[in-house]
């Protein structure tokens, strides 16, 4: 992958907010699952982050992409933006930058997801909604 300014890495991220849900990782075999559960700082109506530029100190799990770790992280969606430009060399026809238009519904987070905040741990694999 090429060299971005800052500025440019960051409008790769379609803001989809699907590193948002909070994944659960099997003890065992070390599955990665993820949950329809949010951080507690997603805003669901916005689909964005309240504490962005604080992310990284407020949420020690919410890790800074770059582009030397995204191929060391084995949780990023496969939908990221990120991820598919690093796999496929291009950003998917759907991305904000190739349309021009805001990020269609249907590539964001859903609208039926539950804060963390809401969520009592022993209860949180119940929310379980597909495997990585
Ligand atoms: S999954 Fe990727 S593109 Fe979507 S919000 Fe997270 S970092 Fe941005
Ligand atoms: S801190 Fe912000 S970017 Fe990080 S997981 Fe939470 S909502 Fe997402």
């Amino acid at each position: 992958m090429r060299d971005f300014t800052p500025q440019e890495w960051e409008s790769i991220c379609c803001r989809c907010g699907q590193c948002c849900l909070i994944k659960l990782q099997d003890e065992t075999g070390g599955e990665v699952y993820y949950t329809d559960i949010v951080c507690r700082y997603f805003d669901s109506v916005s689909k964005s982050c309240t504490c962005y530029a604080e992310r990284c100190m407020l949420v020690p799990s919410c890790l800074k992409l770059t582009a030397q770790n995204l191929n060391k992280i084995d949780w990023i969606p496969d939908s990221c933006a990120y991820n598919i430009l690093f796999r496929t060399g291009k950003l998917p026809d759907w991305h904000p930058l190739v349309t021009g238009k805001p990020l269609d519904k249907k590539y964001a987070v859903s609208d039926n997801v539950v804060s963390e905040q809401f969520v009592k741990e022993e209860d949180m694999e119940d929310h379980i909604i597909e495997e990585k």
